[in-house]
């Protein structure tokens, strides 16, 4: 079934102090529909200049009426924010699908209810955030006091756009800093109806802004190396995270990172099989499999191995790769050209290493424009082929068989990344033994993506830098001071 496109793309200007505004040199670039290669309409370009101009408003705004607000006024308007978004959740959801190729209905029932959360959480959580007090005998009451970090430059990818901006700018605003955001180039639209919703529901002038831009010599490296930026939360690709932090390091900024993942799926042959197949599907080719927790390294115990790779082949075989605004389209296009060439390469250096591709590894039939991959499945690879070293950020995944349980951790933990992990097995012990020893932040047991917002999430070894989540956002969004008060 067809759903009609009512929402248009938007011109995406930067938004400072409250205002839409164009580029000082008015130069702007062009938003791609990775669905059709035509043109979405265009997008401020900024710059140094238009950071300098941001910040500087981020700064004002920190001490002005935004810091005299109670956090129940704060509290009401983040809460206002999510209502907002839910209100324009059709159309918030039809931007993000044209933008990024993801399907209309997955941006509609999860990247677009979840940033609307994300505020809605933060609201609610913020109010019970308390600070500790300590007794020394009769000498002393030490306290802690809690406040802003100051401004936070908020540097976004593109996978899953409005999700990831809300999930850091809601503790942002809970704790009360102000905010320099920059969204990734291939994604502007979500974020700048944001800025509109921001507005309405009352956050004050300056207090968030947004400038469009792109990474190095552009308004990311722009916000990196900002002497007036206080922090920086960053999602996106290690090698972008080591930039950062280097050209973050002369002002020694608090940072955050939320980086890449090569993440393990290890299926035990105890595991109920129809149960796996079914989430690794989804674990492994949901939103194009581009998303930083998809399972793109599966393995598979001995003897299940042979009937997973029957089912998996099966179904995935029937996954409809299609438009977005298609009902039924289970996979998208991907995100750019360049990123559909680089997707693609994997795919040839697998052949390169004598891999067997079991479905996929080419463009649907039928589609002249877009940047649309079937899933692939490939099995036969060695574990130092760079399809199993390497994230691919697309749907593509390698299977391997393993033996011992030994053997699979081992195999698991080889790997730079350390992001997340799923475990199937109907062992209770063999479950948290093995979750014990997977070098992973997050770690799921017979099931994948199950989120509460209140545990830490963040990754490991080149996957991250910190944990958000609950109280480790608001301990990232806030400065504690000690006060020492004598008896
Ligand atoms: P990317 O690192 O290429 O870009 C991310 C953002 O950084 C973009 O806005 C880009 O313009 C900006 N940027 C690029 N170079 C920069 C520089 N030198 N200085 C400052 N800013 C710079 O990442 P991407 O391709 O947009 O996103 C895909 C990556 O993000 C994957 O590795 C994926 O796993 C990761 N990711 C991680 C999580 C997580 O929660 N851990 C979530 C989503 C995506």
């Amino acid at each position: 079934m067809q759903v009609e496109t009512k929402v248009k793309a938007i011109n995406c200007l930067h938004f400072i102090n409250g205002q839409f505004v164009e580029s000082q040199n008015k130069k702007s670039f062009e938003n791609i529909n990775p669905a059709t290669e035509e043109v979405l309409g265009t997008v401020a370009e900024g710059g140094k200049e238009e950071v300098d101009y941001a910040v500087a408003a981020a700064r004002r705004a920190l001490n002005g009426k935004w810091k005299n607000m109670t956090t129940g006024e704060r509290s009401k308007i983040l809460r206002r924010i999510g209502d907002l978004i839910l209100e324009r959740q059709e159309e918030l959801a039809r931007l993000e699908s044209l933008d990024t190729g993801k399907p209309f209905w997955l941006a509609n029932s999860i990247d677009i209810p979840r940033a609307a959360y994300n505020f809605h959480f933060f609201a609610d959580y913020m109010i019970s955030v308390n600070t500790d007090a300590n007794q020394q005998d009769d000498q002393a009451i030490h306290y802690s006091y809690r406040r802003p970090v100051g401004v936070v430059g908020i540097i976004k990818p593109w996978n899953l756009p409005l999700l990831l901006l809300t999930w850091k700018l809601a503790p942002c605003l809970a704790m009360g800093n102000t905010a320099v955001i920059k969204p990734a180039e291939w994604t502007p639209m979500t974020a700048t109806v944001l800025m509109e919703i921001c507005k309405e529901a009352g956050v004050p002038d300056g207090v968030v802004n947004l400038v469009h831009g792109f990474g190095p010599n552009s308004a990311g490296g722009a916000i990196s190396e900002h002497p007036d930026i206080d922090a920086i939360s960053f999602i996106g690709e290690p090698g972008t995270g080591s930039a950062i932090m280097k050209a973050a390091s002369s002002s020694l900024k608090k940072l955050s990172f939320e980086l890449g993942g090569k993440n393990p799926n290890i299926i035990f042959a105890d595991s109920d099989l129809d149960e796996v197949v079914e989430t690794t599907i989804k674990s492994s080719f949901i939103n194009q499999g581009e998303v930083c927790l998809c399972g793109s390294r599966i393995y598979v115990e001995r003897p299940a191995y042979e009937e997973f790779l029957k089912k998996f082949v099966e179904k995935v075989k029937t996954l409809k790769v299609g438009k977005p605004e298609n009902e039924d389209t289970k996979v998208g296009a991907l995100i750019s050209k360049e990123h559909y060439d680089r997707v693609n390469s994997y795919i040839e250096i697998a052949r390169n290493d004598g891999a067997n591709i079991l479905t996929g590894g080419k463009r649907p039939d039928g589609f002249d424009k877009g940047y649309y991959l079937e899933p692939t499945i490939i099995t036969g690879l060695d574990r130092n082929s760079r399809c199993v070293r390497e994230e691919i950020f697309g749907p593509v995944v390698t299977v391997m068989p393993f033996d011992m349980e030994e053997e699979v951790i081992v195999q698991a933990n080889d790997s730079h990344y350390g992001l997340s992990a799923t475990i199937w097995t109907n062992d209770l012990r063999r479950a948290h033994r093995v979750a014990h020893q997977i070098e992973a932040g997050i770690i799921w047991v017979n099931t994948w993506f199950l989120r509460d917002l209140r545990t830490p999430f963040g990754g490991m070894k080149n996957s991250g830098i910190g944990r958000t989540g609950g109280m480790h956002s608001i301990d990232f969004y806030s400065e504690l001071s000690n006060i020492t008060i004598k008896l």
